[in-house]
């Protein structure tokens, strides 16, 4: 197909793309896009599109685990500041979600001991912030674990500081049902 010769042409009859047979300032003789004019080879050559670089991110932080978290609180103790996150935003099936929150919350109401402090009552919400502050900083979801789960077969875990840790969701489902 003849691709229209100039960047106005192609914008007049809606074509994607036009090529002038002039090279760009990186020397490629290429396509151009209608949209912007840039060229197709040097987009293409572009430093990462966002997935890979995502990609990139999760080994970055499976590789720098420690060093990670440790930039992550530097970074909550000067800004801060906290985020919310919810589960459901990043995931299709809020109903379902909901539905083990909820089963999860009732769970956690007996098995949160009344003789906790305020102390430890902090201790627990700091595993959350955490938690939210390390999936926005590295783009991978963590989520607060209990060590001994709430609801086990044969041992029932405490709602309790000691009993908590923070996982990606990727070691939180390899974990699995130990108890
Ligand atoms: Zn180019």
């Amino acid at each position: 197909m003849m691709l229209p010769k100039s960047q106005k042409e192609a914008k007049f009859i809606g074509a994607p793309r036009y090529f002038t047979g002039i090279a760009c300032k990186r020397e490629h003789i290429a396509e151009r896009y209608s949209n912007g004019g840039h060229c197709v080879e040097c987009d293409n050559a572009r430093i990462k599109p966002p997935a890979q670089r995502k990609k990139i991110s999760i080994k970055y932080y499976e590789n720098h685990k420690q060093k990670c978290m440790e930039a992550s609180n530097k970074w909550r103790k000067a800004s801060g500041k906290s985020y919310q996150y919810t589960k459901t935003s990043r995931l299709n099936n809020p109903g379902a979600v909901n539905f083990l929150n909820q089963k999860r919350y009732a769970a956690k109401l007996k098995r949160t001991p009344p003789w906790l402090s305020q102390d430890h009552l902090n201790q627990i919400k700091n595993f959350y912030i955490e938690s939210a502050e390390l999936s926005k900083l590295l783009g991978v979801w963590h989520e607060v674990d209990h060590i001994v789960p709430l609801q086990g077969t044969t041992v029932s875990g405490l709602h309790v500081p000691w009993n908590l840790q923070i996982l990606t969701a990727k070691e939180n489902s390899m974990k699995g049902n130990r108890f």
